[in-house]
């Protein structure tokens, strides 16, 4: 039965904090305030992790493993195991959905329509691989048998950020888990609890105790602590790239692990003058950049428009920016949500004033709102006469600012979107088949979308960026391989 997004009073969702480790609830030590974005209030408190429980959660990963009730069970067993998980997540939506709306910057109409029920999918996606690839036979002597044998890598740390909370529980874990291993996850401090709800989940769903494990806790204490941990076998990270290089550097030196690491961008969206209907352009770029408040790593900050068109396509966009209702995230109307963290609004605003006093104009929004008790709100923006050298140009701001540069040719424009240290994504518009393949050939980034913009909802197109946004793929046949190792056997029998 579909659950319709409606009105709902914060109030009455009171979550369960602590950490889930080996199928039960700890509480630990210490006391995190989590205030609900929407407002500024405190509505709960968690524990930090620290050592000494990251440990007992490592090792009661390293246990259940041990037990061979999860890597050496029937793979078909595995995935089945899996999609009751998703089909429990389903059922618990109406809870689930106000959890992460009331704890993240997601809508309870984006939490219903989309962050519970994809999130769910991304589980059934991932269960259907586990009994589907086991290896190669290697082509060797005849008298020879060559196998590549797909093994799962054991415990892998499993660190996600506050953005797409529940989503990125099924981004990081779900390829992990269906491969054999045992996760132990840590949600971003900000937004602990919806990850907390589907570890009770995935027990009722017959997972063995200790195979999914969620320590709550800060990056720089408890994350820290689980990657440097002797018995995690990979670590998955999506967050900055600076935590991101840190999160490697440590792998390296504390027992050379691998990891993925799905990290910042600074995104293009190149508009031709050839496009047919800039009306629904201007639709798709707004949607880009000021989705989730700009809060989200394909977010296509920087627009990059040919001449003759930018007038009408800016003075689109900056409409489309005028219509959102900001509000808080417990209103099913609300379209523009607020940002994370009073200090991550602060950062966008600095951002802003900066490049603002370097000679850009807002031609749409700039500055902070009032909306919603203390919630830290920022107005869509849109800036012009910006040049490439700026911050606001060149850096991440994870803010819902549109920087608009504009180009003569082709050439310039494809040059213009590969002038930056990130390569996760990038949209074109185009009705030109040649321009586009061409783009898809020439743009220096891991995703690109044409005519379209963000990325697609069947978890098939690996995502993941080309140089400082990252190393490695979610989703994807990429992400599922990535959760295994190989070992080479080769027996003979002549
Ligand atoms: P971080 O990259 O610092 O944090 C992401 C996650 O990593 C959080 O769970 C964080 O915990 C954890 N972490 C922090 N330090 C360590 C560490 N030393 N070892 C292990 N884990 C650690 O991002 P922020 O939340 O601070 O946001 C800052 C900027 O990062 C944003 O403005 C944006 O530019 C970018 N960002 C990019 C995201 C993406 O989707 N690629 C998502 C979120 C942010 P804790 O929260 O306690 O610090």
């Amino acid at each position: 039965m579909a659950t319709v997004a409606e009105d709902f009073d914060p109030a009455t969702v009171v979550p369960r904090g602590g950490h889930y480790i080996d199928g039960a609830w700890h509480n630990g030590r210490g006391a995190i305030a989590v205030r609900r974005p929407s407002d500024g209030q405190v509505y709960g408190e968690i524990p930090d992790a620290g050592e000494e429980l990251v440990d007992l959660a490592v090792r009661s990963a390293e246990t259940a493993i041990a037990k061979g009730d999860w890597a050496r069970r029937a793979p078909r067993e595995r995935a089945r195991v899996l999609r009751r998980w998703a089909d429990l997540m389903d059922a618990d939506i109406a809870t689930l959905a106000k959890l992460e709306a009331v704890g993240s910057t997601r809508t309870i109409t984006s939490a219903v329509n989309w962050d519970v029920p994809f999130s769910a999918d991304g589980f059934r996606f991932f269960s259907e691989f586990a009994d589907k690839h086991g290896g190669d036979v290697a082509p060797t002597r005849s008298d020879h048998l060559g196998l590549v044998i797909a093994e799962p890598i054991g415990v892998i740390a499993a660190i996600a950020p506050w953005n797409f909370p529940l989503n990125m529980v099924a981004y990081k874990c779900a390829a992990a888990l269906a491969a054999g291993n045992a996760v132990v996850l840590k949600p971003s401090e900000l937004t602990p609890y919806s990850a907390l709800r589907l570890a009770e989940l995935a027990v009722q769903a017959g997972m063995p105790a200790g195979i999914f494990n969620v320590v709550s806790g800060f990056g720089h204490t408890t994350g820290d602590a689980i990657v440097r941990h002797p018995g995690i076998g990979k670590v998955t990270f999506t967050g900055s790239t600076r935590t991101g290089a840190a999160v490697m550097a440590s792998c390296a030196m504390n027992g050379l692990k691998p990891v993925t690491l799905e990290l910042g961008g600074k995104c293009p969206q190149l508009v031709f003058d050839d496009v047919d209907d800039l009306d629904s352009v201007a639709e798709c770029i707004a949607s880009g950049v000021f989705g989730n408040a700009g809060q989200v790593c394909t977010a296509g900050t920087r627009l990059l428009v040919q001449r003759g068109i930018a007038d009408r396509l800016v003075e689109r966009i900056a409409a489309c920016a005028r219509r959102l209702k900001a509000g808080p995230t417990w209103r099913a109307d609300t379209d523009f949500p607020p940002i994370i963290s009073t200090a991550q609004a602060e950062r966008v605003g600095a951002i802003v004033d900066r490049a603002l006093a370097a000679g850009a104009s807002a031609v749409v929004g700039g500055k902070r709102m009032e909306v919603c008790g203390a919630g830290a709100y920022f107005e869509p923006t849109v800036l012009v006469d910006v040049d490439g050298g700026m911050e606001a140009v060149r850096g991440e701001i994870f803010g819902p600012v549109l920087t608009v540069q504009r180009f003569d040719d082709e050439q310039e424009a494809f040059a213009l979107a590969n002038d930056s240290s990130y390569g996760l994504a990038a949209g074109v518009h185009t009705s030109d088949l040649g321009r586009a393949l061409r783009a898809l050939r020439q743009l220096q980034v891991g995703s690109v979308w044409v005519n379209r913009y963000g990325r697609s909802a069947d978890y098939i197109l690996p995502t993941g960026g080309y140089k400082q946004s990252g190393i490695g793929k979610d989703l994807g046949r990429q992400s599922y391989e990535s959760c295994l190792r190989y070992k080479a056997a080769l027996i003979a029998f002549g």
